[in-house]
C-alpha cells in the first residue's frame, strides 16, 4: 500500500507540511522569546541605564534616608509603567544589599526564586565591593525567569533592586502560538489529503491506465491505443507508449509471419532438418528427417542417439561460422548426407542438422560408372575382333584362301555394323536423357499402329516358324503420341518375343482400353524362354541381358528395352512385366489416351 505512488505523494506532502509547520513554529517561538527578553532589558535600560544617571542618583539618595526600602518601593512604583511591572508576571523587589533578604516589593517574598539567581549573587558581590555599576544582564537567559539586580549603595544602608519576570506572559504567548500552529497544521493536513486526491486523479489515474495498458501488451494483447488525455509529460508518455506498442505489434506480427514461413518450409521441404539446443536435446525435427532416420524423433531426444557416432556434439558446437561438419550415414538401405553446424553461440543457440537423401545420387553414380564400363566393354569386343581379323588378313599376305578371307571380311563388316548399332542406340539414349529428342505428337489409331508393327514382323516371325497373332479387345481409340517412336517401342517388344522364343513358338499380341477410357494397353505374350525371376526387375536397365551370348548372337545390344522405357516415360506411360502363366513372357505397354490432359493432371 505504501509503495503506491498515491501513498508516496500523500506522505511526501504530509511530511512537507509537518516540517514546514515545525520550522515556522520554532522560528516564531524563538523570535517571540527573543523579542520578549530584548524588550525586558530595553525597559530596564530605559529606567536604570547610563542615560538615567539622575534617577539612579535619586534612588541612592532615597536609600540613604531612614525608611530607605519604603522610599525605593515608592519610586519604583512610580516607574512601574516604563519597567513593564504588571504585578503579576513581572515584579520588583527591594532586597537587603548584604543578605539579599526581602525588604519591600510589588509582590511578597514568596514570589522570589528559591535559589538566588546569578544576577542577584553578582549584585551582592558588587555591593560587598562597594561597586554600584552592575545592572543584571542577559547571561542567564535559559532560566525559567528573567531577572536583573541593581545595587543601590548609600552611606548607611545598601539595597538591591531586583526585577523578576517569571515569563508567564511569554509562556501564555507561546501556548497561543502553539495552538495556532497546531490548527494550521491540521488544516494543512486536510488540504494535503484533498490535494493528494486531486493529484491521484490527474497524475496517478493516467499512470494506472498506462500500467494496465503495459500489462495487456506484456500479455500479448494489442487492443486499442490508450487515449492521450493531456499534453503534459504523462500525455507524451502515453503517446510514446502507443507508438512503441504499435511498433512492437508490427514487429511481432512480422516475426510470427517469418516463423510460420519457416514452419511451412520445414514441414514441406524434402531435406530433413533437426535442431538441438545447447545441451544436445532435440528442439525441432521435421517430417522429412523422421522419414529419413526411419524412427520417431521426439522433442528431448538426445544428439548422441542420432548422430553421436559421426561427430561429438561439443566439436560441432565449437565450430566457427561458416565452417560446418559433413558426413554420410547409412539408415537401412538409404545413404544420408549429414551437414552439422552451430546456429548460434549464445545461450539460446544450438546445433542444426540438415539431412539429404543421397541414395539416388549414389545409385546414379554407380549406374553411370557401370554404364561407362559396359559401353567400353561392348565396344572393345567387336573392336578386338575387327583388329584381330584385319591383322590376320594383313599378316597372311594373300596366303589365305579367298572364301576364308571373305568370311573374315564379313565378320569385320558385321562387327562394324554392330558397333554402329551400339553407337546409334547410345546416341538415341543420350538424346532422350538430355531431353533433346523432340517428340512429334500426333493423333493416331492405336490399333492401326499395332497392326502395322505386327505386319512388319510377320515375315520375320514366319521365318522362325512362329505363329504371330493380334487380338484387339473391342474398339481401340485414337491416342496422342509420337507414332514413329511408339512403333519403335512396339517393334522392340514384339521383336524380342520373336527373338527369345524358340522356333515354332507362339506370339500373341492383345490390346484394349481401360474401363475409364483414359488409358490404352498392349500385351505381348510369348511361350519362349521366359525371364528368370531375379532378372525381371533389371531388363529395362542399360546393357542388361539375361543371356549375353544369346543376345549377341541375335544382334541384340541390351539397349532396346531401355530406349523403349525412356520413350514410354516421355509419353507418361509404363512398361511392365505382368504375371505370366507357363513358360514365356508377357510385356505390357500402357499409354494415356491424351497427352495434354495428362500434362494438366501432372501440373495440377
Ligand atoms: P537385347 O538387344 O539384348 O534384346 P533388350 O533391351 O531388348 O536387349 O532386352 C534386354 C534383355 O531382356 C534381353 O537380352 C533378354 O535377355 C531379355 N528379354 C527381353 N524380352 C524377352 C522375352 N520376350 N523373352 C525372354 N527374354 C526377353
Amino acid at each position: 500500500m505504501f509503495r503506491s505512488l498515491h501513498m508516496k505523494l500523500t506522505m511526501i506532502m504530509l511530511m512537507l507540511i509537518g516540517s514546514q509547520m515545525t520550522i515556522v513554529g520554532t522560528f516564531l517561538t524563538t523570535g517571540v522569546s527573543g523579542f520578549y527578553t530584548n524588550s525586558f532589558y530595553r525597559q530596564l535600560n530605559s529606567v536604570f541605564g547610563l542615560d538615567q544617571r539622575e534617577f539612579v542618583a535619586d534612588l541612592r539618595n532615597a536609600a540613604g534616608t531612614d525608611n530607605g526600602a519604603e522610599n525605593l518601593r515608592e519610586m519604583l512604583d512610580a516607574n512601574a509603567g516604563p519597567l513593564g511591572i504588571d504585578y503579576h508576571s513581572r515584579n520588583y523587589f527591594v532586597l537587603d544589599g548584604d543578605t539579599g533578604a526581602w525588604l519591600a516589593g510589588s509582590a511578597s517574598a514568596e514570589a522570589l526564586p528559591m535559589e538566588q539567581s546569578l544576577n542577584l549573587l553578582t549584585a551582592r558581590a558588587a555591593v560587598a565591593r562597594g561597586d554600584a555599576s552592575v545592572v543584571g544582564d542577559e547571561s542567564y537567559l535559559n532560566a525559567e525567569y528573567l531577572d536583573a539586580a541593581i545595587p543601590i549603595l548609600s552611606e548607611e544602608q545598601s539595597y538591591i533592586i531586583y526585577i523578576l519576570d517569571n515569563q508567564e506572559t511569554l509562556s501564555g504567548l507561546n501556548r497561543q502560538l502553539f495552538h495556532i500552529i497546531l490548527q494550521s497544521l491540521i488544516l494543512g493536513l486536510l488540504i494535503t489529503a484533498l490535494l493528494s486526491f486531486l493529484l491521484a486523479k490527474t497524475m496517478v489515474g493516467p499512470l494506472e491506465k498506462l500500467t494496465a495498458g503495459a500489462e495487456e501488451v506484456a500479455a500479448g494483447k494489442f487492443g486499442k491505443a490508450l487515449p492521450v488525455e493531456s499534453t503534459d509529460e504523462i500525455g507524451i508518455l502515453t503517446g510514446t507508449f502507443n507508438e512503441m506498442a504499435g511498433v512492437l505489434h508490427t514487429t511481432l506480427a512480422a516475426m510470427e509471419n517469418e516463423r510460420d514461413k519457416l514452419d511451412t518450409l520445414f514441414l514441406y521441404m524434402t531435406d530433413g532438418v533437426v535442431a538441438f539446443d545447447m545441451n544436445g536435446a532435440v528442439i525441432h525435427c521435421n517430417p522429412a528427417a523422421t522419414n529419413m532416420l526411419q524412427r520417431k524423433v521426439e522433442t528431448g531426444s538426445r544428439y548422441d542417439e542420432l548422430f553421436g557416432g559421426l561427430f561429438a556434439f561439443g566439436d560441432v558446437l565449437a565450430l566457427k561460422r561458416p565452417r560446418h561438419a559433413e558426413g554420410e550415414m547409412m539408415v537401412g538401405e538409404r545413404t544420408l548426407e549429414l551437414l552439422l553446424a552451430p546456429f548460434s553461440h549464445q545461450e539460446l543457440g544450438g546445433v542444426l542438422a540438415v539431412l539429404h537423401d543421397v541414395t539416388e545420387r549414389h545409385r546414379n553414380e554407380e549406374r553411370r560408372k557401370e554404364f561407362v564400363a559396359n559401353v567400353s566393354h561392348e565396344l572393345r569386343t567387336p573392336l578386338t575382333n575387327v583388329r584381330s581379323y584385319a591383322e590376320t588378313l594383313r599378316d597372311a599376305e594373300g596366303s589365305i584362301p579367298p572364301d576364308m578371307s571373305n568370311g573374315f571380311l564379313d565378320i569385320i563388316i558385321n562387327e562394324t555394323d554392330r558397333m554402329t548399332h551400339i553407337v546409334q542406340d547410345l546416341l538415341i539414349l543420350s538424346r532422350l536423357d538430355a531431353g533433346n529428342t523432340e517428340l512429334a505428337f500426333t493423333r493416331f489409331s492405336f490399333g492401326e499402329a499395332i497392326e502395322s508393327v505386327v505386319r512388319a514382323n510377320a515375315l520375320n516371325a514366319r521365318a522362325r516358324g512362329h505363329e504371330l497373332s493380334f487380338y484387339p479387345e473391342g474398339e481401340l481409340p485414337w491416342v496422342e503420341g509420337d507414332r514413329n517412336r511408339l512403333e519403335q517401342v512396339m517393334m522392340n517388344i514384339i521383336g524380342n518375343a520373336i527373338k527369345y522364343t524358340p522356333d515354332g513358338g507362339h506370339i500373341r499380341v492383345t490390346a484394349g482400353v481401360t474401363d475409364d477410357a483414359q488409358q490404352v494397353w498392349m500385351d505381348v505374350w510369348d511361350d519362349g524362354i521366359g525371364i528368370p525371376e531375379e532378372s525381371r526387375g533389371r531388363i529395362f536397365e542399360r546393357f542388361y541381358r539375361v543371356d549375353k551370348a544369346r543376345s549377341r548372337e541375335s544382334g541384340g545390344t541390351g539397349l532396346g528395352l531401355s530406349i523403349a522405357w525412356e520413350i514410354v516415360q516421355r509419353h507418361r506411360g509404363t512398361l511392365t512385366l505382368p504375371p505370366h502363366d507357363g513358360p514365356g513372357t508377357t510385356i505390357r505397354l500402357t499409354l494415356p489416351v491424351t497427352q495434354k490432359r495428362a500434362g494438366r493432371e501432372a501440373a495440377s
